[in-house]
């Protein structure tokens, strides 16, 4: 579904971003992964070639807070392999500190990773598409941007955020033929659910109308489609992956 398209995923060392590259790779496509560090950056990348040799994949690790450090490795990318199809914005962070407890500091960090992040590598990157004539961007956002979210009101506040970005851009970049996505996945089996207390995740999944947390290779399909021709008129989309648990 993804022959010949280079795709750059954030946030691509594990959890659902890593099943993204995997299903990217799987569906013919070249990937770069970006990770907060070089050495989880390479760790991914051998995991992935050790499964298939003839994957194009490579890691990265630009600070994904500094504008001009990610806007130099996409140009790298472009560079290396002439275009960039697909930017997927993946890397994020979630806490559920109670408000009367919050740090100030807490939420510039959420801010800094889920929202400034994405218009640090979404800029270049749409410029580069513009340039080509097209490209897809896909945003991952949360069931806690339908329903909000009890406790760590950071985490919410970005994941609305990643909404607004997406639908606004869709409609900004589109005269350039640039679709704009997010999917928006429920509670999904990564590391950030393990860090979560069981019975609160038990608490979840009781809700949810499929009765079950999500797998992150469910998640990445939705990236897949939306990545795919077969998506060619969605733009502006904040599509569920979540068994309805934000009903
Ligand atoms: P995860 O913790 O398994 O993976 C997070 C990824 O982000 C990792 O690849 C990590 O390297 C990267 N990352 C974290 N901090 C970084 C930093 N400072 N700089 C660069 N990269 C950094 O979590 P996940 O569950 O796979 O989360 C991926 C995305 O999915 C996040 O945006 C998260 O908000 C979203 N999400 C997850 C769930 C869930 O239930 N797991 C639900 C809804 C949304």
């Amino acid at each position: 579904m993804l022959k010949g398209k280079i795709a750059v995923v954030t946030g691509g060392t594990r959890g659902i971003g890593f099943a993204v590259v995997k299903k990217y790779l799987e569906n013919g496509a070249k990937v770069v992964l970006f990770g907060s560090r070089q050495e989880t950056a390479d760790k991914a990348v051998a995991a992935l070639k050790e499964e298939n040799q003839a994957w194009e994949v490579e890691g990265m690790a630009p600070n994904l807070s500094d504008a001009a450090a990610v806007a130099g490795a996409l140009e790298k990318v472009k560079e290396k392999y002439g275009r960039i199809d697909i930017l997927v914005n993946n890397a994020g962070i979630s806490q559920s500190t109670k408000l009367y407890d919050y740090k100030p500091e807490e939420f510039d960090k959420i801010m800094d990773l889920n929202v400034k992040a994405i218009f640090y590598a979404t800029q270049p990157a749409a410029k580069i598409m513009k340039e080509q004539g097209g490209g897809c961007i896909i945003n991952t956002s949360s069931m806690v941007s339908i329903s909000g979210q009890a406790a760590g009101v950071g985490y919410p506040a970005s994941k609305f955020a990643v909404n607004g970005i997406t639908i606004s851009l869709a409609r900004e970049l589109g005269p350039d033929n640039i679709r704009v996505n997010a999917v928006a996945p429920g509670v999904t089996k990564t590391d950030m659910v393990a860090a979560l207390p069981p019975q609160l995740v038990e608490g979840l999944v009781k809700n949810i109308p499929l009765r079950r947390a999500g797998e992150p290779e469910e998640v990445a399909n939705a990236f897949v489609f939306l990545a795919s021709d077969m998506a060619s008129y969605i733009t502006g989309e904040i599509l569920s992956v979540d068994g309805a648990a934000r009903a």
